[in-house]
């Protein structure tokens, strides 16, 4: 009798958290943004190579948790259900446009599917695309580094605190950088890293924003450029 209750209590315990799971719980959002010439770069896909866009672009809205930054992800939630606005249409394109295959809708059906849904409890889809849009638009990331005199330049190297100092002169908060190693050197070793990705971290309602904890996104010690 004791043992099959303790089984019963078991199973229920496995289910409810499979539940929490699946409807996605998260503590903040990161909202990331790609440099679109490190990602075709990177890419195996068949990026815009010729000439990527030279200012950042959305990679999405990311709902996460501070144990593990990259979850939850593939909630259960409503299906994509495409930009019906013609007006935030126009925008995502500009904002958010897929820099590696160039098929933008299929690009923003995966964010949301993978991660929209696991917020949705806070925000809708429409809400989702709106916030993103408006998030990627109040904070010009290329315009911060300009300001700090940091341009795309094929032969310097920035620290990762010069970077982030740069953006947190013009938001007020700690970003986070992700890198990735610059395929030119991986043979001689990782001499410099390349920028990917810049992250601002927004609190649970993705209102208003908070400082990111500083993840593994780039070695400490490595260069960083931005080409
Ligand atoms: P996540 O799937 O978690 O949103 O991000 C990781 C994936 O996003 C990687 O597989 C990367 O290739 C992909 N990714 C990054 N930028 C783009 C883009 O502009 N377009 C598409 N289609 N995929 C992208």
């Amino acid at each position: 009798m004791l043992r099959s209750s303790l089984a019963f209590l078991v199973l229920a315990f496995a289910f409810f958290l499979c539940f929490i799971m699946s409807t996605g719980s998260y503590v903040y959002f990161q909202f990331v943004q790609q440099w679109p010439p490190t990602t075709c770069r990177l890419s195996s896909k068949p990026s815009n190579q010729h000439r990527p866009l030279q200012r950042f672009t959305i990679h999405g809205l990311w709902p996460s948790n501070y144990s593990n930054p990259r979850k939850p992800s593939n909630c259960n939630g409503s299906r994509f259900k495409g930009i019906v606005s013609p007006k935030l249409r126009s925008k995502l394109k500009i904002a958010w446009p897929d820099v590696e295959r160039g098929n933008d809708t299929k690009f923003w059906e995966g964010e949301w599917n993978k991660h929209g849904t696991c917020s949705e409890q806070t925000i809708n889809q429409m809400q989702y695309f709106e916030r993103s849009y408006e998030m990627w638009n109040f904070r010009n990331i290329t315009e911060a580094l300009k300001n700090a005199s940091i341009v795309p330049s094929a032969t310097q190297t920035w620290t990762y605190s010069d970077i982030v100092s740069a953006i947190k002169t013009a938001t007020k908060t700690t970003p986070s950088l992700r890198c990735k190693p610059d395929p030119a050197q991986i043979k001689s070793g990782p001499k410099t890293q390349l920028l990917l990705e810049v992250v601002l971290c927004y609190e649970y309602n993705a209102l208003k924003q908070i400082d990111c904890n500083r993840t593994a996104g780039c070695w400490s010690n490595v260069n960083i450029k931005f080409h």
